[in-house]
């Protein structure tokens, strides 16, 4: 007899799930996993930040009641993660014009914005860009938008296909979604320059689209400030604006789930309005987010001894993934003499889409238990000073 469950099908498994569990069962010692999306260090770790230990050590003293947060989350969140990502002294944050909500994580800011926009703009199309995070795409189409995408990398020149995007952003109707990597493209590790950035702002500005920024790493590619250039400058440009951001890999918080959806209005009375049909949107989700992460975040941010211990830490981050990444460059310069690796050092973020086939990723697994993601995206934060010479090897041989 069928019942409900009777004719229900496997989901697809998820492609870089599948390499982390196929990367369990190899019983190589030498085995390296180059397809996560997390951040270790130089000893293979996923750290636990000073900034970190320190917050929840006056968090723990202080025992407070694990009450319920406001719909819209921490306070002291909010505004901090309001002054990082636009500043403090920027308009849209004095104007009042910017609402921000805490969220679970980067994925439950794009899902809260999803779903506020198929409230308000039903018939939007959506845009990512080719490739994107996979998950862009599903979590649009989860929300019931079509999705479409606009050109972005070029293969043959390891970059962004400027010309293609900036014609795409041109011909697309307005009121079109367009969903932007801020910085540390993911997964190519492929970014515009700043006057490429004046010309997408100028175009997404005339032409009536709306910019979705997705920010999931801030700090890892030239800095705090630098990184935060691109929300500030659509910020300027006037909204509406959504900005995603996550602190998962900016506080190695990954499992607490800590984001922040924020969102640009004209004035100060119509982001009012805003904020109450989010705060809607999320009553009717999760209710109110989780308190650990977002008072973990919350203190560092706010206080500036720890301010400063995070941004050091974050810089570290970052200076150890481009040392890797001038290792790699270097170290493929002499054990593969005819390829030209240099890209890799143009690259920003955790990510480079390094060029490798599927061909050579299935050899690298099969014959080296060396892990990547099929498209030749690997995570430059996964190496480090003990593997790197086994996957530059590797990497060789496969050439
Ligand atoms: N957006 C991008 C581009 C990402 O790469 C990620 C995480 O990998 C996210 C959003 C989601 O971040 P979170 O883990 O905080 O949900």
């Amino acid at each position: 007899t069928s019942t409900l469950f009777s004719a229900i099908d496997m989901a697809p498994r998820d492609p870089i799930l599948g390499v982390t569990e196929a990367f369990n069962a190899d019983t190589n010692p030498s085995k390296v996993n180059l397809g996560v999306g997390v951040y270790y260090d130089d000893n293979g770790k996923v750290p636990l930040l000073a900034c970190v230990q320190k917050a929840e050590a006056l968090l723990m003293e202080k025992a407070a009641p694990r009450t319920y947060l406001p719909i819209e989350g921490l306070a002291a969140y909010d505004r901090a993660v309001q002054d990082l990502v636009f500043g403090a002294d920027s308009a849209v944050v004095r104007e009042k014009r910017a609402i921000t909500a805490q969220a679970i994580g980067g994925t439950g800011a794009l899902k809260l914005g999803a779903d506020f926009l198929k409230r308000f703009s039903p018939d939007a199309q959506i845009y990512i860009s080719d490739p994107s995070w996979e998950n862009h795409r599903a979590l649009f189409e989860s929300a019931g938008f079509q999705v479409n995408t606009y050109p972005y990398y070029d293969a043959n020149t390891r970059g962004v296909n400027f010309d293609g995007m900036l014609q795409a952003l041109q011909t697309m109707p307005a009121g079109s979604v367009v969903v932007l990597h801020a910085c540390c493209h993911n997964p190519t590790g492929a970014d515009l320059s700043d006057a490429q950035w004046t010309q997408i702002i100028e175009v997404v500005t005339s032409r009536g689209l709306i910019p979705f920024l997705d920010m999931a790493y801030q700090g890892f590619g030239e800095g705090i400030e630098a990184d935060g250039q691109v929300v500030r400058r659509f910020a300027d440009a006037g909204g509406p604006l959504f900005v995603s951001n996550s602190f998962s890999k900016s506080f190695s918080l990954y499992g607490e789930r800590v984001g922040a959806l924020s969102i640009v209005a004209a004035s100060a009375e119509e982001a009012a309005r805003v904020m109450s049909q989010l705060k809607r949107v999320i009553r009717t989700n999760y209710s109110n987010p989780p308190s650990h992460g977002g008072q973990v975040v919350a203190t560092v941010l706010s206080t500036p001894e720890l301010r400063q211990l995070w941004e050091d830490e974050l810089a570290g981050m970052r200076v150890r993934i481009r040392e890797m990444r001038a290792a790699f460059v270097a170290g493929l310069k002499e054990a593969a003499p005819n390829h030209n690796f240099d890209f890799v050092m143009q690259q920003r973020g955790m990510f480079s889409y390094s060029g490798l086939s599927k061909e050579q990723v299935t050899v690298l697994r099969e014959q080296h238990s060396v892990y990547a993601v099929d498209t030749g995206r690997i995570c430059v934060a996964a190496l480090n000073s003990k593997n790197i010479g086994h996957v530059l090897s590797a990497i060789a041989q496969v050439l």
